[in-house]
């Protein structure tokens, strides 16, 4: 398989080509097909598997098909991760994959200055990568909603849970919309991570590396 053969656009194959990636990696194969149908997803994986684009890649075609505006202090596509570390190489990940397609994207961590992303939040974006607790602060600041999200990523969802974040995720699902596509990441599946799968996703496709 190549990244055309799996239904990709031609902004994100571009992308993909300015990377130097030609071959998907396992998670890539199994995930961007169902993704871009617009299924919910279940994956299984460690990081260093090629999770990060094999969310993003299908993530920015959605996003470019529905061609939605930017909603006003809100985001179309809302990923979750569990530190700041993290975030910041999805953030960037996801600069260089919609570097092509056009995508407003922004990222929100603990530790910073929360008057700044009160900022630069204001007009909204298409794409918000957020610790857990931070996204609440700007949420009960009235600073932020989430009434726009169209697809919604929880990455590295059993690492979110070890560091106490369960109830910040149980406040968040009830705040997206019902109807939004969700993909949900976890490397290992404890009877927790499961409730919150069952809490999260409708129907969703499993892939597991
Ligand atoms: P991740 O598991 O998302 O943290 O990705 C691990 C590393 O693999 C990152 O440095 C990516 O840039 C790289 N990577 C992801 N997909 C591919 C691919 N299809 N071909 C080559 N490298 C890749």
């Amino acid at each position: 398989t190549n990244f055309t053969d799996l239904g990709l656009s031609q902004p994100v194959l571009q992308a993909l080509d300015m990377k130097g990636y030609d071959t998907p990696t396992p998670i890539q194969a199994q995930a961007i097909p169902p993704v871009l149908e617009g299924r919910d997803l279940l994956g299984i994986a460690q990081t260093g598997t090629g999770k990060t684009a094999a969310f993003m890649l299908p993530s920015i075609d959605r996003l470019r098909a529905s061609d939605n505006r930017i909603p006003f202090k809100s985001c179309r596509m809302l990923v979750l991760a569990p530190t700041r570390e993290l975030a910041g190489q999805i953030a960037q990940s996801a600069k260089d994959y919609g570097a092509m397609a056009g995508l407003k994207v922004h990222s929100i961590v603990g530790g910073t200055s929360v008057g700044k992303d009160r900022n630069k939040l204001h007009r909204g974006t298409d794409i918000l990568v957020a610790t857990p607790g931070r996204l609440l602060d700007l949420i009960d600041q009235k600073a932020f909603n989430l009434a726009g999200v169209e697809i919604l990523v929880l990455d590295e969802a059993d690492q979110m849970l070890d560091l106490g974040f369960v109830h910040a995720l149980r406040r968040i699902s009830q705040l997206v919309p019902q109807d939004r596509q969700t993909l949900f990441f976890s490397a290992t599946m404890p009877k927790a991570i499961k409730d919150l799968v069952g809490q999260y996703c409708k129907n969703p496709a499993h892939v597991s590396v």
